[in-house]
Parts: structure tokens; C-alpha cells; sequence
């Protein structure tokens, strides 16, 4: 197992965040996960799960053992006449593995192409795009309990799943290292084209394949959203508020330009892109942070940007918001507590 001690983290976050670990180890089956909690060395110390960092803002350094899970089997554990599960490790890219599905015809995954991170990360936020969430395919989640080391399984239902959220992110959260997600694909799949712009796309596409929808997907993503390899950036940085619709009907009257969206029965779901661009943040840089031209939801870190600043940037159109439309935002990324 690779383990290693002061490990820079810059190259393993997205937004390129230079913090140090007191210690990084890379476990590859769920047996050397049991081991590592078992060592004497880190009984005591803070720990933290690290898939591919896309999602994660390191306000500063972390001493304490960063876990990356280093799983990578894929088997099929079961098989009908209509769809199979496919039991995935955690350290698989995810992409890869949405490559994987679509390449053999199995449906349920393909909206979801393009999205950076490891599979164990998917079910953290249950990861969505383009009318799919991972939730719509996760059958169940295996993990190791961090404090006693032993296997746990959780249930689809019982990971309650919603708009970016499940256990992991409540009762679980920090106390999980997720080692294997299991999801059942269709083995005769309908698209789903029920997004805007994937319909515009394949308007001329008749009867458009997985193959079709994934290229679609990732055409998409590539001109809208910029390149973690070129500018450091976590994706969404906020999630979209949920607020009762009463409340975002009256605010609509004065704002012609507000989309809503539907939520759960009496909500509905405001785009934070929106109070952002008219908080005035899009496109602003302040010194090495700023907010994407096009994109008022993506925060960028330039080069020698640092945790706290990106932290504090977001805290300031956090305020902002909040005083301008009496609506909180919460960030969609991970940040981890310095220690
Ligand atoms: C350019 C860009 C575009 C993006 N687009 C989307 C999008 O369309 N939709 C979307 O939902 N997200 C999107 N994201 C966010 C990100 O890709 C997802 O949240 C992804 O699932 C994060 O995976 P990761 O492995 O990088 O997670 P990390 O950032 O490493 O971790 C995220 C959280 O999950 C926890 N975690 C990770 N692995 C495990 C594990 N094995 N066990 C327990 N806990 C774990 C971490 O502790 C942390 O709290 C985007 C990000 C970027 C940079």
C-alpha cells in the first residue's frame, strides 16, 4: 500500500490548493483499509477520505491521515433478462466508468459523462447532470466504519439520497471510507433527452444511442465549463437554494429574468448562478480568486490562490446574497477543516 508522510496535495485538488498531509496512504482492497485503521500510528488523528479532489477545498493544511481508496475491481454480481449490478471500487474514475457502461450497451450512467472524481464520490453528493443523478442507479454502498473498522452496507433507500445530499454528508459524514457502489444498469436502455440542451443538440440524431447522449453530454461540458488542467475550479461551487415557492413567486414579480425550477411540492429550486451574476460577482477577480465570465456558479483559483482566500471569497458572496435577497447559498464543495 503506498503511504507516505508531509504529502503536497496541490496535484490531488482541482482547484490546485497547495496544503500538506501529515500523512497519505492509498489502500487498494477493503483488507488494507482495515489494516491502515488498525495501525497504531493513526488511531488518534484526524482522518479524511480523498477521491479525486474536484470536490474538495483544503482551507489549509491537514494533520492527519488523508485516505485516497485505491479500489479498482468492477465485477457483475447479478444478472436479469433486463439489467445487471455492477459492484464498482471506489478508486475507479468515475468517467472511466461511465465509459465502461456505455462501450457495453448498459444503460443508467451515460447523462452522467464527463464528470470528474472517483466512484466512491458519487453516492457523497449523489453527483447529477442533465436530468440523471447517481441515486437513479445506485443500488447499495459498501464502506468501512472508521471508528470500529468493520464493513457496512447501506441501502440505496437508506443512504436518502436528495438534491446533492445523503447520509454521508449527515449522520456519516467523516466517518465512512466508501469501498465499493453498486448500480444496476439497463441491459435495454431508454435515453433520457429530457434536458434542454441535449435535445437541441441531437435534434438531427434519430433514435439516439448511449454512445450519442455521452458525446452529446461531453461536447456540452467541454465549451460550457472550464478546464480544471487550465484554471483551477471545483465545478458548481454553490448549491442551487430550495425556497418555498410563495417566497420566490414574489421575487420573481420584480426580477423578469428568474427561472425557477420545480423542488419537492411547494418549493422550488432558484439557480445561485443567478443571485450571483446579480450580486455583480460575475467575472470579478480579487487578486488570485475570482468568479468564471461565463459561469457565476464556478469559482476560480489562479495560480498561488489559497484555501482560506477562496474560503473567504465565498463567504463574501455568500454575505452578499444573503443581504441582497434574504436567501442562503451553501457551498456545494467539501471543505476541510484545517487541524
Ligand atoms: C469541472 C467540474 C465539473 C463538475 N461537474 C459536476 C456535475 O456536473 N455534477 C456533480 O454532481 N458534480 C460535479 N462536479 C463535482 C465533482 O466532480 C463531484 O462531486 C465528484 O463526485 C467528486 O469526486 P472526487 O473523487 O473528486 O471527490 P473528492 O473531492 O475527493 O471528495 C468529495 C467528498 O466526498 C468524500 N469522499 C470521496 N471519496 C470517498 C470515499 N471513497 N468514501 C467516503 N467519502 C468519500 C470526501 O471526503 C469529500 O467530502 C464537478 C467538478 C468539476 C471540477
Amino acid at each position: 500500500m503506498i503511504l507516505e508522510r508531509d504529502k503536497d496535495l496541490k496535484r490531488l485538488n482541482t482547484l490546485g490548493i497547495s496544503a500538506k498531509a501529515s500523512w497519505y496512504a492509498a489502500p487498494g482492497s477493503v483488507k488494507e483499509v482495515i489494516e491502515l485503521l488498525s495501525d497504531s500510528r493513526f488511531t488518534d488523528i484526524p482522518k479524511l477520505v480523498l477521491g479525486s479532489g474536484s470536490n474538495t477545498l483544503f482551507s489549509g493544511d491537514f494533520n492527519g491521515l488523508v485516505v485516497h481508496p485505491d479500489i479498482m475491481e468492477i465485477s457483475i454480481v447479478d444478472i436479469t433478462e433486463s439489467s445487471l449490478k455492477l459492484k464498482v471500487g471506489a478508486g475507479v474514475d468515475w468517467d472511466r466508468f461511465v465509459a465502461y457502461c456505455v462501450d457495453r450497451g448498459w444503460g443508467g450512467v451515460e447523462n452522467l459523462s464527463g464528470i470528474p472524481g472517483c466512484v466512491g464520490a458519487a453516492p457523497v453528493q449523489n453527483i447529477g447532470a442533465y436530468g440523471s443523478e447517481a441515486k437513479d442507479t445506485i443500488v447499495w454502498v459498501d464502506y468501512v466504519d472508521i471508528v470500529t473498522s468493520q464493513e457496512r452496507r447501506v441501502t440505496a433507500k437508506e443512504c436518502r439520497f436528495g438534491y446533492r445530499e445523503s447520509i454521508f454528508k449527515q449522520e456519516l459524514k467523516g466517518k465512512t471510507i466508501i469501498t465499493f457502489v453498486t448500480f444496476e444498469l439497463a441491459l435495454d436502455p431508454v435515453v433520457n433527452t429530457s434536458y434542454a440542451d441535449v435535445q437541441e443538440r441531437l435534434s438531427s440524431t434519430e433514435s439516439p444511442t448511449l454512445y450519442d447522449i455521452r458525446k452529446a453530454i461531453i461536447d456540452i461540458r467541454t465549451a460550457k465549463l472550464p478546464d480544471p488542467a487550465k484554471i483551477g475550479n471545483a465545478g458548481s461551487f454553490f448549491k442551487n437554494p430550495i425556497v418555498e415557492e410563495s417566497f420566490a413567486q414574489g421575487l420573481k414579480e420584480g426580477n423578469p429574468t428568474l427561472r425557477l425550477y420545480p423542488s419537492s411540492p411547494g418549493f422550488v429550486k432558484i439557480p445561485a448562478a443567478w443571485l450571483i451574476e446579480q450580486c455583480g460577482f460575475k467575472g470579478v477577480r480579487e487578486l488570485n480568486v475570482g468568479v468564471h465570465q461565463n459561469h457565476a456558479l464556478v469559482l476560480l483559483a489562479y495560480e498561488g490562490a489559497t484555501g482560506r482566500e477562496l474560503l473567504e471569497f465565498a463567504q463574501k458572496i455568500k454575505r452578499t446574497v444573503k443581504a441582497r435577497f434574504s436567501i442562503d447559498i451553501d457551498m456545494e464543495v467539501s471543505v476541510t477543516a484545517s487541524s
